[in-house]
């Protein structure tokens, strides 16, 4: 098949880190949707990769190792994904077990601040929806306070208490951008710039974010994504071209509850642009 034809996901989530679905339970729902074309992308945490490997290899999907790394830049949190890369790559390892370090110590935090604000117990409570000691995130604070009645809405929680300027907000310094770039390029792999439509940067900031990520080697950018309106597909497609980056395709999936968008239904890739994944196929 030529590969403008395939369906390719190369973002999304299991229980290894946010997601709800375990990396064999994704996999299979990505073959069941039409998935030609697979990564598991979890939030600095390879550890998804030989079951979810292993899954897909027995599916009949393409495997395509992967690990969303969350970086600070000019203050903000900003996610890179790295894509075909050596899951054993000892620098890699290290530098996403440095990473995840501190996320528990920073969840107490959330909870002292939301016990401020009348809710208490939170740490425990999102422990229950934990899949991965090393990996408690905001998310699962969130499905914790959907399930005890404080917010109808995962999203509604988000803006109510886990971002800045709200009670259970906590700031935290993550990896440097070209930390994650030269972890991902270590290990082999390709470095994206996960949904940059979400992130809150003025035209020059971005333009300075885009040309730093390129200087270090960063070589694509999220263009079709679960979080991007159909505008943003547009403009991100402008984006890459001007900038000469690759582009990427992925759902973001975390679970069939709170899926914006589902494995492999987005559409694809502007025939425009040269896809990520023309690197290793
Ligand atoms: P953390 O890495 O602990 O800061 O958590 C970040 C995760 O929270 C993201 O990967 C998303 O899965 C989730 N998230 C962030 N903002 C929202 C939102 N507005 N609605 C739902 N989930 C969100
Ligand atoms: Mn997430
Ligand atoms: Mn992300
Ligand atoms: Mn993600």
């Amino acid at each position: 098949m030529s590969t403008e034809l395939l369906n390719v996901d190369l973002h999304c989530h299991s229980t290894i880190s946010d997601g709800v679905l375990t990396p064999a339970e994704v996999a299979a729902r990505a073959k069941a949707n039409g998935v030609d074309v697979w990564a598991l992308t979890d939030h600095d945490e390879i550890r998804g990769i030989p079951p979810a490997r292993s899954a897909a290899l027995d599916l009949g999907l393409q495997y395509v190792t992967g690990v969303e790394i969350s970086i600070t830049w000019a203050g903000k949190t900003i996610h890179i994904v790295g894509l075909n890369i050596d899951e054993k790559n000892e620098n890699l390892i290290r530098g996403l077990a440095e990473t995840r370090s501190g996320r528990e110590r920073r969840a107490l935090e959330m909870a002292a601040g939301l016990a401020k604000a009348g809710i208490p117990n939170a740490f425990q409570g999102a422990l229950t929806y934990v899949g991965n000691p090393d990996l408690i995130s905001r998310s699962h604070f969130a499905r914790y306070l959907v399930e005890i009645g404080v917010c109808d809405t995962v999203n509604e929680v988000f803006k109510r208490y886990l971002i800045e300027g709200k009670p259970g907000y906590v700031p935290h310094r993550w990896a440097t951008l070209a930390e994650a770039v030269k972890w991902i390029q270590g290990a082999g792999g390709e470095a994206v710039v996960a949904h940059p439509g979400r992130y809150e940067l003025s035209p020059v900031a971005f333009d300075a974010f885009f040309n730093e990520f390129k200087s270090y080697g960063g070589s694509a950018i999220e263009v079709v994504t679960g979080s991007h309106t159909v505008d943003q597909y547009a403009e991100y497609t402008k984006i890459a071209s001007r900038y000469g980056f690759l582009g990427s395709r992925g759902s973001d999936f975390h679970g069939p509850d709170d899926a914006v968008v589902d494995l492999g239904q987005l559409p694809p890739l502007s025939s425009t642009l040269t896809p990520v994944w023309s690197k290793w196929m």
